[in-house]
């Protein structure tokens, strides 16, 4: 519900629910509390949809046994939430102010105010800003090896990172492609000890050490066909022929917005009072990515999205709001 108190078009419009993002977290959020006859309203963010939106077919969300496209399975959501009454806006969530309530959001075009927030801005797969990298993305780059491995059967591809993420998406895409090479830009690995020893137990994957990629080669029509790289000691640059760059160096969840307002662990991940969705913040919920660095699947952040709409709502119950 909202409301804009008296006429002025200045004043902050009200909501009982403002959900920022607009991922499968943000929109299962949206559906459930504006099933409840909530209206919620729904900032979409720069990047409507998340990270679905750079993934090609979804094979792994259930109930398409055909798969389906990310941004096809995105709109469905939208259209679903907003069939039930959800406000869904093209704007970015541009500040935030949870010093009192009603808790305060604006964007460049609006301010609102909101009994409820549910935070679901999720994180973002942090790249090397290439530009083969960008433009190749879901054209033989990937940034999720349990979301796109399967499409590299029978293909040799490289992974890019020495964390726990690279070894662990290195070990699993050995199920698929007859080759993994880890491309990592230095001589040890920062992954925890079993998973270290895992990959390099596995005869399926190799290693490039101190090695830097610097370009992808390829195309979106023939896919990639090989990277280039830069030994980090001595500087030379090679070509190392591949059909596929992993990209695992890390994920960033999108919280700066909530800097010194919201507690976060070390890397910036919102601290929720698990198993709920509730954060410190009496009224304030997370949903999603950006609270989950563990599973990271459109799945479980539909399912936490779920939680925190469950939660939102009991909340304003229980304080009359
Ligand atoms: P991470 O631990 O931060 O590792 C990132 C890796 O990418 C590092 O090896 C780093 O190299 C490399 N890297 C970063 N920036 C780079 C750049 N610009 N160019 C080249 N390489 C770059 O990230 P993560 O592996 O995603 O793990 C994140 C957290 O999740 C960790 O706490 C991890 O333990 C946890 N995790 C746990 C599991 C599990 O237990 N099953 C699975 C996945 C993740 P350097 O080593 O040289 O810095």
């Amino acid at each position: 519900m909202s409301d804009r108190p008296d006429d002025n078009p200045e004043a902050p419009q009200h909501h009982r629910v403002v959900i920022i993002g607009t991922g499968p977290a943000g929109l299962t959020a949206a559906l459930y509390n504006a099933r409840a006859g909530l209206e919620p309203l729904v900032l979409e963010g720069l990047q409507p949809g998340g990270q679905l939106t750079i993934t090609t077919d979804v094979e792994n969300f259930p109930g398409f046994p055909e798969g389906i496209l990310g941004p096809e399975l995105v709109n469905k959501m939208r259209d679903q939430a907003q069939r039930f009454g959800a406000v869904v806006k093209f704007e970015e969530a541009t500040s935030v102010d949870l010093s009192e309530r009603p808790y305060k959001v604006a964007s460049d075009d609006a301010k609102y105010t909101a009994d409820a927030l549910i935070i679901a801005t999720g994180a973002s797969a942090k790249l090397l800003g290439l530009e083969a990298e960008s433009h190749l993305m879901g054209y033989g780059v990937s940034a999720c090896a349990t979301c796109d491995g399967f499409f590299f059967k029978d293909k040799e591809v490289v992974i890019i990172g020495g964390g726990d993420s690279a070894m662990e998406e290195a070990v699993y895409l050995t199920r698929f492609c007859t080759k993994v090479t880890v491309v990592h830009r230095r001589d040890s690995l920062r992954a925890s000890k079993i998973m270290q020893d895992r990959a390099l137990a596995n005869p399926k994957i190799a290693w490039q050490w101190n090695q830097q990629l610097v370009d992808i080669l390829g195309s979106r029509e023939d896919g990639v066909h090989a990277v280039k790289l830069r030994d980090t000691v001595t500087g030379e640059i090679t070509e190392y022929p591949t059909q596929g760059v992993f990209m695992a160096i890390g994920h960033q969840p999108n919280t700066a917005l909530f800097k010194d307002q919201l507690a976060m662990d070390a890397t910036g991940y919102l601290i929720v009072k698990s198993p709920s969705t509730h954060t410190a913040l009496e009224g304030v919920f997370a949903a999603g990515d950006v609270m989950d660095p563990i599973y990271r699947q459109a799945v479980t952040a539909a399912g936490t999205g779920c939680a925190a709409a469950i939660d939102a709502e009991r909340w304003l119950e229980a304080n009359d709001l």
